[in-house]
């Protein structure tokens, strides 16, 4: 019988875990596979580890995987996709934003042959209109500048068989990245399935504006290097008004015998310093993410598994 693996990563989510494992666990248990439900305790400071530890003591087909600190919610999944053994891999929240009766219909994308099924919201009921217009803006830039398209609107929410999940253990093991982006990426029969984001079940979003802005600024430089050609136009667009500006000042000169103004001095200034100075803050960026690779350190630091399946016998239960 064929396994779908759920990965579910969980970071101080104590509220909302019993909720979730309520609806998706009767769900796993109608589906005509066999299950797995790999919830990826990254580094959480609340009760969320021991809640995890009392549901993989009632059910066998819980797996925990405990990190050592918190790693952020990208590395979770990645560990998520690396510990599982489905031929099919689900990828959610603990926050039941990501709807597990949507599982029956990934199943069944899985049987029609799809490697790689994307989740679209087609409409949330959480985050109101600024989260709308700032995520469709940031999809709309990247898309512009990068030679890979994307889907609007994809989520974490996402779904990769065996074999795709494969090419993401062995190649994709970059430490700055995206990985909605590598999903779609990789080729294979990709589909999508559309869902409705929900409110929070529990708790609050881990996401601020400030880490959303840093997280779109790596995106960018990982599938981007438009970023980089950037001094080179303006740097041309500066020369030619430069150049203008020459001009004028000459006929200004010789026709009027005006003399050249302070303020266009001090105009031009402030221009071409801004432009150096951004330009210097890209090519800052880019190296930042080259330091990250080089440096070479683990994406994620496990601390121990609970029922994992080389060690069934040997499982800890620390609380
Ligand atoms: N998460 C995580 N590590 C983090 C932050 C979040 O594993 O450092 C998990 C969190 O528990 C949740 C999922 O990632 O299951 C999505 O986080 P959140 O709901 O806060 O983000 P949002 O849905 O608001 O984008
Ligand atoms: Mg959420």
């Amino acid at each position: 019988m064929s396994k779908i693996s759920v990965v579910v990563s969980v970071y101080n989510e104590e509220l909302s875990i019993r909720e979730f494992y309520k609806v998706a666990q009767p769900i796993l248990e109608k589906c005509h596979w066999d299950y797995e439900l790999i919830f990826v305790n990254d580094g959480s400071v609340d009760k969320s580890y021991s809640i995890l530890c009392e549901l993989a003591k009632t059910n066998k087909k819980v797996r925990v995987v405990n990190f050592s600190r918190n790693f952020g919610h990208e590395a979770a999944m990645i560990a998520g996709i690396d510990y599982a053994s489905g031929d099919g891999i689900v990828c959610m929240d603990a926050d039941l934003q990501h709807p597990p009766e949507s599982i029956p219909q990934i199943i069944q994308k899985f049987e029609e042959g799809y490697d790689v099924v994307s989740m679209i919201r087609s409409s949330r009921e959480d985050g109101g209109f600024i989260k709308k217009i700032t995520s469709s803006l940031f999809y709309k830039v990247l898309n512009c500048l990068s030679p890979i398209k994307f889907e609007n609107n994809a989520s974490d929410f996402f779904a990769l068989s065996r074999q795709v999940a494969d090419v993401l253990r062995k190649e994709y093991r970059e430490k700055v990245r995206y990985l909605r982006g590598f999903v779609q990426s990789v080729g294979f029969n990709k589909t999508t399935l559309e869902y409705t984001a929900r409110s929070r079940v529990a708790g609050e979003s881990h996401y601020n504006l400030s880490k959303l802005i840093k997280f779109s600024m790596t995106t960018l430089c990982s599938f981007s290097d438009m970023p980089l050609r950037l001094g080179m136009y303006t740097g041309g667009f500066v020369g030619l008004c430069g150049l203008i500006l020459m001009i004028y000042t000459i006929v200004c000169k010789i026709a009027f015998d005006t003399p050249v103004g302070y303020a266009t001095i001090i105009v031009t200034l402030c221009f071409m310093f801004a432009i150096v100075l951004l330009v210097i803050g890209i090519i800052g960026q880019y190296i930042s993410v080259l330091f990250s690779e080089i440096k070479n350190r683990p994406i994620y630091i496990v601390k121990n598994v609970v029922n994992s399946d080389e060690t069934l016998k040997e499982d800890t239960y620390e609380e």
